[in-house]
């Protein structure tokens, strides 16, 4: 039996994988939108614009498949374990207010990147509800949700063409003086001057070659363009050059203005400055609070600052 379900489980993870990397990029939904992964509601309705709420109301979640992945072990192993063992998410409840940050932070596994994933609603939770402005993304159209909900991950993805028409995919209709404004509001003015042929200068192997800082400012500027009420952030481990970290971080906080949103964090600025810290462990949110509360409260908080962000403490 074992051997039966591997290759099908393997199979239905790449689809997830495939799924997650093209979150970002619109136009490609469009064309996914065929086959819609979740089906929209036929009352659905239009988020508002402008700043929005995001709630969480003890939300629980298993990625779908898991259970029947785990049909090989149930021989040896009684039900409710099984049901335990996937559990990604329990019982989370919280709520962003408009236009502050929200941190997430927690040991690897502890489900950050899930939780994020049902805010684009690549996945419906199995309890409790998620709600942008007040309304369960259920009940919210697909174009909406997708024009409010900006996501930011740590490997940018560039298509092999212009500048401008990797721009183009955050806003069909945007015109070059937007370009060029979203451009050196993301810190890449001085690339701009140096780009041969503008906007139209071809990226990537075969074009010209763009730095690791400069690939996530263009995801920054992409971001601009968009102007999503709600931004997503997977906060890059890997260290760039300090230059380039110092202008990548001023891109985001001009991102971030205004915006709510929901970043997983890995600097300790970025804790620093979040409005709520969500510390989680197992799919649970063990401990809040602001950066200074929980470390008063000498918790899983304090030990994850002590391994984690007391290195970049000067
Ligand atoms: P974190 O971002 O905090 O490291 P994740 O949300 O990536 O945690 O993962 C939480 C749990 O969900 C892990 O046990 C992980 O193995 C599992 N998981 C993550 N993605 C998938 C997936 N696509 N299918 C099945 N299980 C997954
Ligand atoms: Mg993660």
């Amino acid at each position: 039996l074992a051997r039966l379900y591997g290759p099908i489980t393997t199979l239905s993870n790449v689809h997830v994988e495939i799924m997650t990397a093209l979150v970002s990029f619109d136009r490609v939904f469009e064309v996914l939108d065929l086959e819609p992964r979740i089906k929209e509601s036929p009352n659905a309705l239009p988020l508002p614009k402008g700043p929005l709420s995001v709630e969480f109301d003890q939300v629980s979640f298993r990625y779908p498949g898991a259970a029947e992945s785990s049909v090989a072990s149930l021989e040896l192993t009684p039900h409710t374990e099984a049901a335990e063992e996937t559990q990604v998410l329990s019982e989370v409840s919280f709520r962003a207010e408009p236009g502050r940050m929200v941190a997430l932070v927690g040991p690897s596994g502890a489900g950050k990147t899930t939780l994020t994933h049902l805010v684009s609603r690549l996945y419906d939770p199995n309890e409790g509800e998620v709600r942008l402005g007040g309304l369960d993304l259920k009940e919210v159209t697909g174009e909406s949700l997708r024009a409010s909900v900006g996501v930011v991950t740590q490997d940018t993805q560039l298509f092999h063409d212009t500048v401008g028409a990797n721009l183009r995919y955050a806003r069909p209709e945007a015109t070059e003086a937007e370009m060029e404004e979203a451009l050196r509001m993301a810190r890449l003015g001085p690339l701009l001057e140096q780009l041969p042929n503008g906007l139209d200068t071809m990226v990537g192997d075969r074009g010209y070659r763009l730095s690791g800082g400069e690939k996530q400012r263009l995801a920054i500027a992409r971001l601009l363009l968009k102007a999503p009420s709600v931004v997503v952030l997977d906060e890059a481990t890997a260290h760039l050059d300090s230059g380039s970290e110092a202008a990548v971080q001023e891109a985001l906080a001009v991102a971030l203005q205004g915006r709510t949103s929901l970043v997983i964090a890995h600097r300790l600025a970025t804790v620093r400055e979040a409005d709520q810290i969500l510390v989680l462990e197992d799919g649970r949110i063990l401990e809040r609070g602001t950066h200074d509360e929980l470390l008063s409260a000498g918790g899983l908080y304090t030990a994850l600052y002590r391994t984690q962000f007391a290195s970049q403490d000067r």
